[in-house]
């Protein structure tokens, strides 16, 4: 399998699980987790999601 490169720095990309944090309207959290594929280095932060849901 070709190891996936990052378009902006050429990079690897290592795949793992990314968190965003969302604040909802109540003034509570939802935490999301989905995998995606992250950048290694580190001072470039470029994250791919992997699948989109609808
Ligand atoms: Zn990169």
């Amino acid at each position: 399998m070709k190891a996936r490169v990052c378009p902006q720095c050429g990079a690897i990309l290592k795949e793992d699980a990314w968190e965003t944090l969302n604040e909802t309207a109540d003034g509570g959290f939802i935490i999301d987790v989905y995998p995606a594929f992250i950048c290694s280095n580190k001072q470039c932060e470029f994250v791919e999601r992997i699948g989109e849901y609808p």
